[in-house]
């Protein structure tokens, strides 16, 4: 399988889930879409680029032209979108002005079109007309799809590839993870993302070995090179030796070993060795994934993000739609509990743009219950959906980036319209349905105690309360290296909460990252959480971490541990207590 004479050649980037596998690489974009580059067209050649810019123009009229045919009914009305973005293709500005640039400025066709671009985001950028700036969403769409034909690479439907191979792409939506066929896709290499993105999230919720943030992977890999990817380590070796391979196929071996090995502990119950028991359930993105959650173990479901069913089209499901999904996890699910996460849209998991306008600061705009408080037409449908559903087992609603304590009474506000709306049409709901809220930003952290007299539970995201605490973008790989589990604050705000849930006797959680990390199974024990939620292939290890431990040695750890002065300090002292352990667990 090794590429012989070709020199073997090692990249690092972030172990975004681990695993390891050795396939070719299938280029999905590259990096050049964006980072074009600017060069002169001499004289005789400007006919040659316009002609060049004329045919791309063409392909990718023709691209749409077979998406809008290939439709299905469903899909029929939304035809027009494409079409309209057929007639943008020759709009005067953009078809027109990039021509116009390439015959004055003898520049190539891909910087003129990138010209053209930037210009009329200038102008549209001042605009407050939402209608306005989704036409600018629209023209970037046309802009994407010519520049990915002028400069050649695929616009992949991901679902629709065919050969085993390993995904190499500057950068991949959640929306795109999403797509994924564990049958095809042997392993996913980017140049940008971090470990706390939702694309690394599904990845390792499906289990295929990832690699983030491996800079300028797309212009290093060339399609079909052989590649090694080793999602523990973050390395991604291309064309190796024959020996390299021996030996990562040995490492694959063992990985894939001690990973079915570990099932066998599914059903232990997580008991301390003082007999303390901490449920420890898995967190999912659609609902085929409940099955794996039982697979490993689970005690239930205490996250779904259900954001995943709005991703990569361009209108919302309908409440039935929702709650046919719905149904099927709880019943699969019961007698064990459904965390069903309202809405968590936008932010890093942007609505299709025909949906929703660009916004510059996507974590820190119209997202989550903000999103939902504002089209309450798409909350109230999800809502009704929930309702339905919960009458076929055990069912809990979490909300999602509450910053505000009026946030909390509006969105339970809108729990009982849907319910009330429910009875009147005589429709069968579940009506005590517990409520909680995510904690994941520093104001809810503060509000805690206020908060928790409206809901029945706390559930901690770490992923955006360290994101928005340290202020590092969790989707940022040039500062991946500053977001730390382990920084003081982020213990002591955890902690806080966990204090606050015992004083005013309601139950807290946690289902961000850290808690499927064993190296945090003996803060957060000690912490004393009542739940632990994760990715599923996490759960047969925590459930054995937290076997052995012995909670109230871990109460008096943290008590300690809440002196420490740096994030270096606490996790020196994490390995110097239980370095030992952890490494069994790892
Ligand atoms: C979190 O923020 O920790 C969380 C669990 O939510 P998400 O990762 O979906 O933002
Ligand atoms: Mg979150």
């Amino acid at each position: 399988m090794s590429t012989k004479g070709i020199k073997e050649i090692i990249l690092k980037g972030f172990g975004a889930s681990p695993g390891i596998c050795i396939g070719r690489a299938y280029l999905l974009d590259k990096a050049d879409i964006e980072v074009v580059s600017k060069y002169h067209i001499s004289k005789e050649g400007v006919k040659n680029e316009k002609n060049r810019f004329k045919t791309a123009v063409k392909n990718a009229k023709d691209e749409l032209s077979i998406i809008i045919k290939d439709f299905t009914k469903e899909f029929r009305q939304y035809a027009s979108i494409l079409e309209s973005h057929i007639l943008l293709l020759n709009d005067k500005t953009l078809h027109g002005k990039t021509i116009e640039f390439i015959e004055v400025e003898h520049i190539n066709a891909e910087w003129a079109l990138k010209k053209v671009v930037i210009d009329i985001k200038a102008k549209f950028q001042n605009m407050q007309d939402g209608y306005l700036k989704e036409r600018y969403a629209d023209i970037v769409h046309v802009a994407d799809r010519i520049m990915i034909n002028l400069v050649g690479v695929k616009d992949v439907n991901i679902k629709g590839i065919e050969k085993n191979v390993v995904l190499v792409s500057h950068d991949l939506s959640p929306a795109q993870t999403s797509q994924i066929d564990m049958e095809k896709i042997m392993g996913i290499v980017t140049d940008r993302g971090s470990m706390t993105s939702h694309t690394s999230i599904i990845a390792k919720s499906i289990g295929i070995p990832g690699v983030f943030g491996v800079e300028n992977s797309t212009i290093m890999i060339k399609e079909g090179d052989l590649l090694i990817l080793d999602g523990s380590t973050g390395l991604v070796i291309i064309n190796p030796s024959e020996k390299t391979v021996v030996d990562y196929e040995d490492k694959k071996n063992k990985y894939e070993k001690q990973k079915a090995a570990l099932i066998k502990y599914k059903d232990i119950t997580s008991e301390t060795t003082d007999k303390v028991h901490i449920m420890v359930l898995g967190n999912i993105e659609l609902p085929e994934e409940a099955v794996t959650v039982l697979n490993c173990g689970g005690d239930g479901i205490g996250l779904y993000r259900t954001e995943f069913q709005y991703l990569g089209r361009n209108f919302f499901p309908s409440e039935q739609e929702l709650f046919s999904h719905y149904k099927e996890v709880i019943e699969k699910m019961f007698p064990k509990y459904v965390t069903i996460r309202t809405l968590d849209i936008n932010g890093d998991k942007a609505i299709s743009r025909t949906t929703h306008p660009i916004e510059p600061n996507p974590a820190l705009g119209l997202r989550a219950i903000r999103y939902c408080l504002k089209r309450t037409d798409v909350f109230m449908t999800q809502l009704r959906a929930i309702l339905r559903a919960a009458v076929f087992g055990n069912v809990r609603i979490l909300f999602p980036l509450i910053c505000d304590y009026t946030e909390i009474l509006e969105a339970k506000r809108f729990l009982y319209k849907a319910a009330n709306s429910l009875d009147i049409e005589g429709i069968p709901y579940k009506r005590d349905i517990e409520i909680g809220i995510m904690i994941e930003v520093p104001s809810a952290v503060i509000m805690a105690d206020i908060m928790a007299e409206q809901v029945d539970f706390f559930s901690i995201g770490t992923n955006d309360l360290i994101q928005y605490s340290l202020a590092i973008d969790r989707n940022n790989q040039q500062v991946a290296h500053l977001y730390n589990q382990f920084h003081p604050a982020i213990i002591r705000m955890i902690k806080h909460v966990a204090d606050v849930g015992k004083k005013k006797g309601i139950k807290v959680f946690m289902c961000g990252e850290m808690a499927g990390d064993p190296m945090n199974t003996p803060i957060l024990l000690g912490i004393g959480l009542d739940e632990l939620s994760m990715n599923p292939q996490s759960i047969p290890n925590i459930k054995r971490m937290i076997r052995a431990l012995n909670a109230d040695e871990a109460r008096i750890f943290v008590a300690e541990l809440l002196k420490k002065k740096t994030s270096a300090e606490v996790k020196d002292a994490v390995l110097d207590s239980y370095g030992k352990i952890i490494k069994k667990y790892i």
